[in-house]
């Protein structure tokens, strides 16, 4: 049982293709909602995390560490 952990600024790949074309969203949101941000035309969208969770198909971290902060 591993249990994926997603996070702020990973980006995703969906099984469902939005209208522009792109088919990645960047995670700008977590939690019981995911907030997700098209990398093609940067439409934003909400949904919940038990929908989210099945429509991936694959993930990237982008492994960001903000030390500046
Ligand atoms: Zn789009």
């Amino acid at each position: 049982m591993d249990r994926v952990k997603y996070e702020i600024g990973d980006v995703v790949r969906l099984k469902k293709m939005h209208p522009c074309g792109s088919d990645k969203w960047e995670i700008y949101r977590t939690g019981i909602d995911f907030g997700l941000k098209c990398q093609g035309c940067g439409h934003r969208v909400m949904i919940p995390r038990v929908k989210f969770e099945k429509a991936v198909r694959e993930r990237w971290s982008q492994g960001v560490s903000d030390s500046q902060a």
